[in-house]
């Protein structure tokens, strides 16, 4: 029986085309600027989202930590989502490479930081007890908030906020190229307000290993110090990067596009969980609990949703019928499946299949309950 894996995109394979690519990819010493094929995917990433310059990292933690660097000075503080990525689950690296304390602002169901308190959390410079604000972040999509899209008009309005405190806007866009095909918006649009911007190459777009940041070339300049200061200057890396421009390419050559269809089997398999007795909203962040799931908030490739029974028996009733999701946020009890490359319109309907198997077999108990005493059961990426 195939293994049906929806507990994050991040497990996806590299399509054959990217093997190929990897294969025959021209390369070089890419710490003396000598690997061709890395340069070319910075080019085209910056192309893309309409910066001067690109740098290709190992990992969206990476591209969100070389950007601190490059953006923040020790002992400065960074305004972010309390609920986001950088928060939570990148080993608090914002303190201890960075330096940096965190102002925390709560996610809004849609996404956004609601920005009077993002103007709020603004430090008073001329106040010898304050740490001086040097940054704000934001996640677009905005994984905590059922992965939800947010449009270049709040893009605008938070750089605005960001700028008049004297201060860059940088956006995690780990999961970014699905905001821009869920909202049909143009990238250097939606990132074109923001000083910096990361991407994981690995998630949705299906590569092995990278993401990039992009933005101005001096910040570039001081991302790339960064990046060989934390040992992340690589070397013949082009090997890598093929697979980044196979997935960057235009069209149906690329794996930008294809992301609609991710999108389109999350809302089936949202539509299909909502009708199923002991099926509940995920109580998502500001989201209120006990609720019908809502299939309309399924608007990229993410699904949470909630289950009257116990959720590690439940998770381990869908992975004895071969299907993997995950327990997100373990505080509340959530679950999360993600769609990507690789799941089929016939995978999401045996997941629906399971789905009712193992709510048949279990007994109820209240929506979230959880027997795991683990703070954090499982990943988070
Ligand atoms: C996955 C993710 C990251 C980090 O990416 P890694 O490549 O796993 O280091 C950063 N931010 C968000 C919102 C993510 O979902």
């Amino acid at each position: 029986m195939p293994t049906i894996d929806l507990r994050s995109d991040t497990v996806t394979k590299p399509s054959p085309e990217m093997r190929r690519a990897m294969a025959d990819a021209e390369v070089g010493d890419d710490v003396f600027g000598d690997d061709p094929t890395v340069r070319a995917l910075e080019e085209r990433a910056a192309a893309l989202l309409g910066k001067e310059a690109g740098l290709f990292v190992s990992s969206g933690a990476m591209g969100n930590l070389v950007a601190q660097m490059a953006h923040v000075q020790r002992g400065q503080e960074v305004i972010a989502g309390a609920h986001g990525h950088l928060m939570l689950h990148e080993a608090a690296s914002y303190a201890v490479v960075v330096g940096a304390s965190l102002r925390p602002i709560d996610e809004q169901p849609d996404g956004t930081l609601d920005l009077r308190h993002v103007r709020e959390a603004f430090r008073d410079p001329t106040d010898v007890h304050d740490p001086i604000t040097g940054l704000v972040v934001f996640e677009n999509a905005s994984a905590h908030a059922n992965n939800q899209p947010v449009g270049s008009s709040y893009v605008r309005d938070i750089a605005a906020v960001a700028h008049q405190g004297g201060v860059p806007l940088h956006i995690d866009g780990a999961r970014f190229w699905n905001s821009v095909v869920a909202l049909d918006e143009d990238p250097r649009e939606l990132a074109g307000p923001a000083d910096s911007i990361t991407f994981c190459l690995s998630k949705g777009l299906a590569c092995p290993v990278g993401s990039v940041v992009v933005g101005s070339k001096d910040f570039i300049w001081r991302a790339r110090r960064a990046r060989k200061l934390l040992g992340g200057g690589m070397r013949q890396v082009g090997i890598l990067a093929a697979a980044g421009l196979v997935a960057l390419r235009d069209g149906d050559a690329g794996m930008i596009d294809r992301l609609a269809e991710d999108h389109a089997n999350a809302r089936f398999l949202a539509g299909a969980l909502a009708d199923i007795p002991g099926i509940l909203s995920p109580g998502e962040v500001a989201q209120p609990v006990g609720e019908r799931l809502d299939p309309e908030r399924v608007r990229t490739n993410f699904v949470l949703f909630r289950v009257e029974r116990d959720r590690e028996a439940f998770l381990a009733a869908l992975e004895r019928r071969g299907v993997l999701m995950l327990a997100f946020m373990p505080h509340n009890g959530q679950i999360r499946a993600v769609t990507h490359y690789g799941i089929e319109r016939s995978d999401i309907e045996a997941t629906i299949r399971a789905v009712r198997e193992a709510l048949d077999e279990l007994p109820a108990t209240a929506a979230g309950a959880s027997s795991s005493t683990r703070a954090y059961a499982g990943s988070v990426a």
